[in-house]
């Protein structure tokens, strides 16, 4: 699709102004966290390596090379993005 990048980049501004306003109403900031290398990072102890996806087939494996910390992909994926965005407790 022409101009595709440009239309997903108005849908997650449009969709993070809504979150942003819906969070305000309750008393919730909310801030934007980079996702670049959140598959690779280790959400205990913030080892970051490609080899800790041990697999290319398997991707709800994660494995963190350093402590051996081994949780679901995608759970460790999002536990990551936590302490960047998490300046308020
Ligand atoms: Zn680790």
């Amino acid at each position: 699709m022409p101009r595709a990048k440009k239309f997903y980049t108005w849908a997650f501004r449009r969709l993070f102004e809504y979150v942003e306003y819906k969070a305000a109403v309750v008393g919730i900031s909310v801030e934007q966290v980079s996702p670049a290398y959140t598959s690779q990072r280790c959400s205990k102890c913030g080892f970051t390596h490609e080899n800790n996806r041990p697999t290319s087939d398997g991707q709800a494996v994660f494995e963190c090379l350093k402590c051996g910390y081994s949780p679901h992909a995608d759970y460790n994926a999002v536990a990551g993005l936590r302490p960047a965005g998490s300046k308020v407790a």
